[in-house]
C-alpha cells in the first residue's frame, strides 16, 4: 500500500507537468485526490488494514494528498498566467474598432421653451420673480378675489396637504400677492413661471401637473393699450413677426376687465386645420387688467395704481409649436420621445 502511495504520487506530478489545459488538470485531479479519486479511496479503507500498517499508510496517504493539492494548485495558477498572456498578445489594441457612444444629456423641450419665454420678457424689463409651489388657500383664492364658495374654485380643484388650508397651488396667480406685498408701493414687472397643479383625470389634454408663466405690471398709468401691446410684442417674438394677434372678452376673477390672447395657427398660417378647429387662430394666454380688489389685497391704492396681469401654459405653447399631441409625454421620461429635441 506504500508502494502504490508513492508510485501514484510520481506518475501523477510526472503527468502534471505536460498538462496544458485546465479540463485535463482537473480530471487527473479527480482521479486522484477527487471524492473518488485514488488516494482518497484509500484513506476510506484504511480501517480494513491490518492494525499495525494503519499509522503509516495514514501518514504517507495524507501527505501524498498534501503534496499533490499543492502541485495541482500551481500548475493550474501556471495554466491560467499562460492564458492570460496568449490572450493579451492575441488581443493586442484594434484600433479599427468603432469607439463607444458616450451618450449626452441635454435639456427638456419644456426647459427649452422655458427659457425663450425668459429671454423675451427680460428684453421688455421683466425680471424672474419664483413663488412657493405649496401655497395657503388664502392666498391662491381668497385674496385674488375668489372668497370661499365663490364658483370659480370649483375649474380649479386641486391637491391639499393634511395642513388644513395649504395646498398645492392651481395656477401662477398667487405669486402676485406675493411680490406685490414684498414691493409695494414700488413699480412692479415680473414674471412668475412654475409648476402648477390641479386634481384632474389625465388624458391627452389635460395633466395633474404643468408650467405656467404668468406677468404682472403694475405702476402708474398703465392702461389696457399697454397689455395689448406688450402681449402683441411678445407673441410676434415667439410666432413670428408677421403673425396676426387678436383679443378676445373673457372673464377671470382677479381681472377686470379680462381678455384672451389669440394668435394666428402656426400650422396652417389661418387657414384652417384641425389644430385650430378650423378657426384659424390659437388660445395662447389669458390676460387683463389687474382687479382693484387684488391691487389692495397686495398693498396698493387702485385709485392710484393700476397694472395688468397674463398667464400662459409652456405645455400647451410647447405642444403647439412641435405639433406634439399628447401632454403626458412631457413627463413620461421616456427618451424616444426626450431625445427628438
Ligand atoms: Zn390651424
Amino acid at each position: 500500500m506504500l508502494e502504490r502511495l508513492r508510485e501514484i504520487e510520481a506518475e501523477t506530478l510526472k503527468q502534471l507537468e505536460s498538462i496544458e489545459d485546465r479540463g485535463a488538470l482537473h480530471r487527473l485531479e479527480s482521479a486522484t485526490i477527487g471524492k473518488k479519486g485514488e488516494i482518497t479511496g484509500i484513506l476510506r479503507s484504511i480501517g480494513q488494514l491490518p492494525p499495525e500498517e494503519r499509522p503509516a499508510v495514514g501518514q504517507l496517504a495524507n501527505e501524498v494528498k498534501r503534496r499533490l493539492e499543492a502541485a495541482f494548485a500551481e500548475r493550474e495558477e501556471y495554466l491560467r498566467q499562460q492564458e492570460l498572456a496568449r490572450s493579451l498578445e492575441s488581443g493586442a489594441i484594434d484600433v479599427t474598432l468603432p469607439g463607444r457612444p458616450v451618450p449626452t444629456g441635454r435639456l427638456h423641450p419644456i426647459t427649452r421653451t422655458l427659457r425663450e419665454i425668459y429671454a423675451i420678457w427680460a428684453e421688455m424689463g421683466f425680471q424672474i420673480y419664483r413663488s412657493r409651489e405649496v401655497e395657503e388657500d388664502e392666498v391662491n383664492f381668497t385674496l385674488l378675489n375668489m372668497p370661499p364658495h365663490h364658483p370659480a374654485r370649483d375649474m380649479w380643484d386641486t391637491f391639499y396637504t393634511t395642513t388644513e388650508g395649504v395646498l398645492l397651488r392651481t395656477h401662477t396667480s398667487p405669486g402676485q400677492i406675493h411680490v406685490m406685498r414684498e414691493y409695494a408701493p414700488e413699480p412692479i414687472r415680473v414674471i412668475l413661471p412654475g409648476m402648477v397643479y390641479r386634481y384632474e383625470q389625465i388624458t391627452a389634454r389635460s395633466e395633474i401637473q404643468f408650467n405656467q408663466v404668468e406677468g404682472l405690471a403694475v405702476g402708474h398709468s398703465i392702461h389696457m393699450s399697454d397689455l395689448k401691446g406688450t402681449m402683441a410684442a411678445f407673441a410676434r417674438r415667439l410666432y413670428g413677426a408677421d403673425r396676426r394677434v387678436r383679443f378676445r372678452c373673457s372673464h377671470f376673477p382677479f381681472t377686470e376687465p379680462s381678455m384672451e390672447v389669440d394668435v394666428e395657427c402656426i400650422l396652417c398660417d389661418g387657414e384652417g386645420c384641425n389644430v385650430c378647429k378650423h378657426t384659424g387662430w390659437l388660445e395662447i394666454a389669458g390676460a387683463g387688467m389687474v382687479h382693484p380688489v387684488v391691487l389692495k389685497n397686495g398693498g396698493y391704492d387702485p385709485a392710484v395704481y393700476s397694472g395688468f396681469a397674463f398667464g400662459m401654459g409652456v405645455e400647451r405653447i410647447t405642444m403647439l409649436r412641435h405639433g406634439i399631441e399628447d401632454i403626458r409625454y412631457f413627463w413620461g421620461n421616456d427618451l424616444r420621445f426626450l431625445e427628438q429635441f
